[in-house]
């Protein structure tokens, strides 16, 4: 399936089966805001459950909290939001359109990248078995030039967003010649700094409210209270506390369904270590996220690592994790070590003292931190995009079909397992319900009488369900029944006592946490 194509349907996909719905929809919705459905929210429960689990239940030197949304306003002075977490945004004049003026260049950017890629397809076409890579993205003089562009225009823009150099921006704008995608148009308004943060009043006007924010992130609850948590569970350094919650921001441009938008989740670790060891923490943490994702059994070609050029003000060091979504490699997680900034910060702003006390060395220092920070929306919009599958099938009658299948890990699947009866008298119906009325106790089931069993088992494909049990006359015999497997189609007769540990073995997320750990 083409990317476009795919994206589209995953969309329509997503709607269909009760994932994601648009906010507001019968009031024409809301711009970048979703509610998941009644499939989204288990899905998403059962990734909050894996993160927590590889984070919290595997480490004994982490513990998890959750904090308010709302927070002191002198938080966000402190970390630097009030001041600095602004995008540079430009206006076409002539369609009206906004954009993120960083995103408009990278796009160019990546235009030089796609010729590169389309190049070595044609020399790995034309030369086959006897071609050389390396030599070819060393030697080629079209791969040299566009090389040389992306390496000149990557540089100043990093320059430029480092000096907070707004003319500069439009400038390689300018230079460039990068048009609006949508009407071609190259009038560009100036360049301005937009801050992404929502404001909000705290208590009614009359009183003298004060103005505060919805938190942008949310890893500055984890930092005001880290005396409170390093005192009360006497946690001994390296320990990291654990967080998932709501984040608001106020972005540009909101586009690509739930991969950018103005309320979502994150996913966070703050590890506090002794300064001097964050690089060794680092690269521990790397190492231990990528695994992580790769333990969901997406195709591991999907993820790569980019490194950040431009280093946001408290980091010495951060990665990115990338994943490639319908509309190329973008952002899913980011890994930082932030070094003492944030704790500092607190400590001045606040006027308590933050530090560490370590009883071995007699030492009190303010610790240092290595953060590991994940969108939750990303991460379904990952296993939407991996998991989305069109199939040819083979008729018996030699005519060919196509069937529509959600491949999500057992463990994350929503529905783990469907109770099908297979036909709607004779005694079935009843045995199907005395089945699931165990099963229940275990996992989320579903109940379907309706229509073939063919089509039955289709819609429970669509939805990503791992396993059908159907309830036939033989069951009314010899209490067995079939399962049937969401991606081999094979089905097998089990006896029915048997059932419950059959499918624990195959859907439980011990499987995947055992692949980490
Ligand atoms: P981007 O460059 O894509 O705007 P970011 O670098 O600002 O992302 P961080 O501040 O590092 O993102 O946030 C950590 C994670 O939170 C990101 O890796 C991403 O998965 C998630 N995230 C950030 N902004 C959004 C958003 N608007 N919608 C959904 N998820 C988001």
């Amino acid at each position: 399936m083409a990317q476009d194509d795919l994206f589209k349907k995953l969309i329509a996909h997503a709607k269909e089966y009760g994932y994601i719905f648009q906010s507001s929809e019968i009031y024409d919705g809301l711009s970048a805001v979703y509610d998941y459905g009644q499939m989204g929210v288990e899905l998403k429960n059962n990734i909050k459950k894996f993160w927590w689990d590889a984070m919290v239940k595997m480490n004994e030197n982490i513990v998890g909290i959750d904090t308010a949304i709302f927070m002191h306003p002198a938080i966000w002075s402190a970390s630097g939001h009030t001041s600095a977490f602004n995008d540079p945004l430009i206006d076409n004049k002539d369609s009206k359109k906004r954009y993120r003026a960083d995103d408009l260049i990278e796009e160019h950017i990546q235009k030089y990248q796609t010729k590169i890629n389309k190049d070595l397809a044609k020399g790995k076409k034309k030369f086959g078995d006897d071609f050389d890579e390396k030599q070819f993205l060393e030697t080629n003089p079209n791969v040299l030039r566009n090389k040389a562009k992306i390496d000149d225009i990557q540089g100043r823009l990093v320059k430029a967003l480092e000096a907070d150099d707004l003319n500069e921006i439009k400038q390689i704008i300018i230079d460039c010649e990068i048009a609006d995608p949508v009407s071609g148009s190259k009038n560009w308004t100036d360049v301005r700094q937009f801050n992404l943060m929502f404001e909000t009043q705290l208590g009614s006007v009359a009183d003298g409210a004060s103005k505060i924010y919805l938190r942008p992130e949310t890893a500055q609850g984890i930092f005001v209270n880290y005396l409170n948590v390093q005192k009360t569970g006497r946690m001994k350094i390296p320990f990291g506390i654990a967080q998932i919650g709501k984040a608001f921001r106020n972005e540009i441009v909101a586009r690509q369904f739930i991969f950018r938008m103005r309320e979502f989740e994150q996913m966070e670790l703050q590890f506090f270590v002794k300064p001097g060891t964050e690089m060794k923490w680092f690269e521990y943490w790397k190492e231990m996220r990528i695994k992580w994702h790769k333990a969901m059994g997406l195709p591991e070609e999907k993820y790569r690592f980019h490194k950040h050029d431009k280093l946001a003000h408290y980091a010495n060091a951060a990665y990115d994790i990338e994943f490639e979504f319908p509309f190329g490699f973008k952002e899913l997680e980011g890994i930082h070590s932030r070094t003492d900034f944030d704790l500092s910060q607190h400590q001045k702003f606040s006027g308590k003292k933050i530090q560490y006390y370590d009883p071995e060395s007699g030492e009190s220092y303010v610790p240092y931190v290595v953060e590991t920070s994940i969108g939750l929306d990303r991460t379904f919009l990952t296993i939407l995009a991996g998991c989305l599958k069109e199939e040819e099938l083979k008729k018996e009658n030699g005519e060919s079909d196509t069937r529509v299948i959600l491949q999500i890990p057992p463990a994350l699947a929503p529905i783990k397992l469907a109770v099908l009866p297979l036909v709607k008298k004779d005694g079935l119906p009843e045995k199907a319900r005395e089945i699931i009325n165990e099963l229940k106790f275990d996992f989320i089931c579903q109940y379907d009488e309706k229509d073939s069993i063919g089509r039955r088992y289709r819609r429970q494909d669509a939805i990503g369900t791992p396993y059908c049990i159907t309830i036939d006359h033989q069951t009314l015999e010899d209490n067995t029944v079939t399962i049937r497997d969401r991606d081999t189609m094979k089905q097998e007769r089990v006896q029915i006592p048997e059932l419950a540990k059959i499918v624990e073995d195959k859907v439980s997320m011990k499987k995947l946490l055992k692949k980490i750990f």
